[in-house]
């Protein structure tokens, strides 16, 4: 049992179910990018460690980039508008995988996409620890998953409840 802000959390993910499964994802994407050294683009804040543990098991030639989404309302029929900050780099021609934590409605990773696709990359493929598929609001796809979970909310390895619940092995759900 986690707490967070008089917030219960109970056990969801345990370590070595979501090590495992990270190490399979590893392979999977060490074979698909046998001849190519693609660069992972990791959104922060809560992909940084679902993003170390991945690199850590690529055995391909590979590299790293950050990037942060912004969030603002521009007007009511436009919506929610993400931008990207902290990308220094230029993309072009390069096979970019997108590292996610989770993708609940898709409306961020699809944006994001849309951004980084205007590089014209030689490649865009998107990997998340979690998805919520029930959710998903938006026709994405979706290479490389982690797990499917339901439509709940969930802390840990590099999630947040208010900030809080980043730093644990396991992912827990909201009581
Ligand atoms: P989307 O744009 O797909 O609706 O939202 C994606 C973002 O919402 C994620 O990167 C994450 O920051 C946040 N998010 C969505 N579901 C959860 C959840 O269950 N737990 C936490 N901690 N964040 C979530």
């Amino acid at each position: 049992m986690l707490t967070i802000k008089d917030k219960s959390f109970v056990p969801f993910i345990d370590q070595n179910t979501l090590k495992n499964r990270i190490v399979q994802l590893a392979k999977q994407i060490n074979e698909d990018y046998r001849d190519k050294e693609p660069m992972l683009v990791v959104v922060l804040n809560g992909a940084f460690i679902f993003a170390a543990e991945l690199m850590t098991h690529l055995t391909i030639p590979c590299r790293v980039t950050f990037i942060r989404v912004s969030s603002y309302q521009q007007t009511a029929s436009t919506g929610v508008v993400k931008h990207i900050l902290g990308l220094s780099e230029s993309l072009a021609g390069q096979d970019l995988i997108l590292i996610e934590d989770i993708i609940d409605t898709g409306l961020t990773i699809q944006q994001v996409s849309q951004q980084l696709m205007e590089q014209q990359p030689a490649s865009l493929e998107i990997a998340t620890m979690l998805f919520k598929p029930e959710s998903l609001q938006i026709d994405v796809a979706i290479k490389y998953v982690g797990f499917e979970i339901q439509n709940q909310f969930v802390v840990g390895y590099g999630l947040d409840y208010d900030g809080f619940g980043r730093n644990t092995q396991e992912i827990f759900m909201l009581a």
